[in-house]
């Protein structure tokens, strides 16, 4: 499974490969692209970023919710 989610960055309209761990409420970060300043928060006015952390809250939930390796079956 990715560790990593898109940013879209409403300036330039590129898309950037974030990693899940970074995208938390009070992490900036600048876009390699137009090097626009952008805040990770929940909740964000830019759709851009609100998406974005929406999709890595889910991605960890869904890496929390992974079940343990099941036992082999014979
Ligand atoms: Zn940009």
């Amino acid at each position: 499974m990715s560790d990593k989610t898109k940013v879209h960055c409403v300036r330039c309209r590129n898309f950037f490969s974030e990693r899940i761990k970074n995208l938390r409420s009070g992490r900036e970060a600048n876009c390699p692209s137009c090097g626009r300043l952008i805040i990770y928060e929940e909740g964000s006015a830019d759709p851009g970023i609100a998406r974005a952390m929406t999709e890595a809250r889910r991605m960890r939930h869904a890496i929390l919710a992974r079940p343990p390796q099941p036992p082999s079956e014979r």
